[in-house]
């Protein structure tokens, strides 16, 4: 068989190709039950084992205290945007960090359940850099404080999650890490709850993780839908209505593949999470520096906070885009057009793009720039 192309998408975005395989073997008879996992119900034997096991893995590979609840719940990153504020504002004010269009949707979201205040906002520089630390205005009632720790759009991603203690807050931090979650490991100790959809790193769209600190759940406004309310989710086992069970099957399948993941680097050998991000690494700097280097393609991007996940850039002259998503296409190098609100080109380069996926990239746009400079 002829190797697959290499899938730039934003998300639902590129799985590993081991994970895809094992699905299809046990697509009609998981493991001798005679049942598909998609046929299965989610509070017999078989499944629970299934769901059990990815918590499980979960927890090893990000290193989850004990602590923090993980959810697993449907409605995606923009059902968040007001299952949080149900959840955790009690009605209050909360404080939201503008980064990109993602933070913007969530603090707009929020407004419909409590009084969501700017604290910070990169958008003068039209979201190509983070508001310095010091520079954020703090609310001293806030319930909590939001973040987007890496906006897929723009591209801009947080490599140091703020320490709001230092700040002079004790409100707890509520990241939407969708698009970066699993690429590198998370600072628990400045993290209230956690958020991210599946789509990118973890598995299908369809389920979305919460990983939240347990003292923070047990107090939604009274109007929170039940399926929506932390606490009931909790008590539950994310089972209080039926969860996304094929997705969370898949997820399990990512998370065994990613704690096999290894990588021999200067320092030695690393594996699961660190190898990992030791390649997100490898491969993030590849395409900056050459992007950086090739007098032809440009990203917008500060240095200190460019996207290690998702790498919008631009050619010279728009008029060239047409040509050059045609040239990707024919290479087998897919989903490379930016989002439109952006314009030019985005390469998401999530945990299953290997680097060689990324050096054909490379490798194309050199020979794109050459024949059309
Ligand atoms: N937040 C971030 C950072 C995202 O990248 C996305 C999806 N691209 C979302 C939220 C929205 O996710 P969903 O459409 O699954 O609700």
């Amino acid at each position: 068989t002829s190797p697959r192309p290499f899938n730039f998408s934003a998300g639902p975005a590129t799985l590993p190709e081991e994970v895809l395989q094992q699905a299809a073997a046990e697509m009609l008879d998981w493991r001798g039950s005679g049942m598909g996992v998609m046929e299965m119900s989610h509070r017999g034997k078989e499944f629970t084992s299934i769901a059990e096991q990815a918590e499980a893995d979960l927890r090893t590979l990000l290193a989850i205290p004990s602590h923090f609840k993980v959810l697993f719940m449907q409605g995606g990153a923009i059902a968040e945007n007001a299952i949080i504020p149900m959840n955790l504002s009690r009605g209050g004010v909360v404080d939201h960090v503008i980064t990109g269009s993602w933070s913007q949707k969530s603090a707009k979201e929020a407004r419909k359940y409590c009084t969501a205040k700017l604290a910070a906002s990169n958008e003068a520089d039209h979201h190509t850099t983070l508001p310095a630390h010091g520079s954020w205005q703090l609310s001293d009632d806030a319930t909590y404080v939001h973040v987007c720790s890496n906006e897929t759009i723009h591209g801009v991603e947080m490599h140091a999650l703020p320490d709001l203690a230092a700040l002079g807050s004790t409100a707890p931090l509520v990241i939407d890490c969708s698009s970066h979650i699993a690429s590198r490991p998370i600072d628990w100790s400045r993290v209230g709850l956690a958020y991210a959809g599946a789509q990118k790193n973890i598995g299908p769209s369809g389920l979305t993780l919460v990983i939240v600190r347990e003292d923070l759940i047990g107090h939604a406004l009274p109007d929170t839908p039940s399926a929506f309310d932390y606490q009931v989710v909790a008590d539950n086992g994310s089972m209080y209505n039926t969860p996304p069970t094929y997705a969370w099957y898949i997820a399990g399948l990512v998370f065994q593949w990613a704690l096999k993941q290894r990588e021999v680097t200067p320092q030695g050998e690393l594996t699961g999470l660190a190898a990992i991000e030791a390649r997100n690494i490898a491969k993030a700097q590849l395409l900056y520096d050459y992007i950086d280097g090739s007098g032809y393609y440009t990203n917008k991007v500060a240095k200190d906070c460019r996207s290690r996940m998702n790498i919008p850039f631009f050619l010279p002259d728009d008029s060239l885009n047409a040509a050059f998503l045609a040239s990707t296409q024919g290479a087998g190098l897919l989903q490379l057009k930016g989002h439109k609100s952006v314009g030019g080109m985005r390469a998401s380069i999530y945990n299953a793009m290997p680097l060689a996926g990324v050096q054909a990239l490379v490798d194309h746009m050199k020979q794109f720039a050459a024949s059309h400079g």
